[in-house]
């Protein structure tokens, strides 16, 4: 198979675009996608800084790669879970972010959850009801808290992850599928700051996951290839392997359901409840200064009150 815009040969298809490219062309049509998004969801401009969320995998690191290359003042941020049992996830993935950053002469930020609290995430979330059989409520709550808050101590206005297309089609489907209207709402590519909270933006949203892999694979990155151990048997990847079922016989299926979704709810063709019909009164937990809806310490700061068995209550802040 040849490249449709030169004569090499084509290092990827993709169906959905009824496009095969070289590896020169794909990472330059990858690079200019990226910068279309940026523009057209109005993430970021060059004069902004922005903070990326890297966690060692495939989408994160090449999503910093990119905006390195496109010239933007991006700087990484490694969250420490302390998810070493069994393989050594978290210490791994550091290293090989750490890597990727010096290799480019690149400012990465390292939180390590044990040194600040003096227990990993699998710990904390042993101590809690949610998190005894599976600690993803808790990390995803460790996760957001820490972002945020590092973004705002750091003086970063944009926080950018590297959820990617299959990522927000999983999202969506399960909000879908359980009527979350809430979470519905609050889905998309930019996320505006508010008071306590910085922009959130996701710049690979319209590439598949194997489009992320792929541009990784060509670039030379060296990221984790392990899932997290405890992904598996998560409800994430089971909508992920049943949409990816539905892709081979419909390509395009995902890109259209996201696509359509986004359509349609921002002209105003599927109603969701808007914020005024929800109200969410927020205000600065006592503790940490981040905006909650609990009369008290906000779901985070409780994680770590002595008595912190209850349930997490409700968080604030998107996916
Ligand atoms: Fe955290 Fe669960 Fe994701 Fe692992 S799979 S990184 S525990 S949210
Ligand atoms: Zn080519
Ligand atoms: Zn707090």
């Amino acid at each position: 198979m040849r490249c449709h815009k030169c004569d090499e040969r084509a290092v990827i298809r993709m169906r959905q675009h009824r496009l095969a490219l070289c590896r020169t062309h794909y990472i330059e049509w990858f690079v200019q996608q990226t910068q279309r998004m940026i523009e057209k969801y109005h993430m970021f401009t060059h004069e902004e800084k922005v903070l990326v969320a890297v966690s060692g995998g495939k989408d994160s690191l090449a999503l910093w790669d990119v905006l390195w290359q496109l010239g933007y003042h991006a700087e990484g941020l490694y969250i420490h879970l302390g998810i070493d049992e069994g393989i050594q996830y978290s210490t791994e993935s550091e290293r090989l972010a750490r890597e990727f950053a010096e290799q480019r002469g690149l400012v990465l930020h390292v939180i390590n959850v044990a040194q600040v609290h003096g227990e990993t995430v699998p710990e904390i979330a042993r101590r809690t009801r949610r998190g005894r059989d599976k600690p993803c409520a808790v990390c995803g709550l460790i996760k957001r808290h820490d972002m945020n808050q590092a973004a705002l101590d750091l003086g970063f206005n944009v926080l950018a992850t590297a959820h990617n297309l299959d990522d927000e089609v999983a999202f969506l489907f399960g909000n879908v599928f359980h009527w979350n209207l809430e979470q519905m709402r609050r889905q998309s590519p930019v996320l505006p700051e508010s008071p306590g909270f910085a922009r959130k933006v996701k710049p690979f949203c319209r590439f598949s996951e194997r489009e992320t892999a792929a541009y990784s694979l060509v670039r030379g990155i060296a990221y984790i290839e392990d899932e997290c151990p405890f992904a598996e048997g998560s409800k994430q990847l089971l909508y992920k392997d049943l949409l990816n079922r539905l892709e081979e016989v419909e390509p395009g299926a995902k890109l259209r359901f996201y696509l359509g979704f986004l359509e349609a709810r921002d002209s105003g063709q599927l109603i969701l409840p808007r914020e005024e019909e929800i109200p969410l009164e927020l205000h600065p937990c006592p503790r940490c200064g981040q905006p909650t809806t609990s009369p008290g310490l906000c779901a985070y700061c409780r994680l770590f009150e002595s008595e912190s068995l209850g349930t997490l209550g409700t968080p604030v802040q998107p996916k």
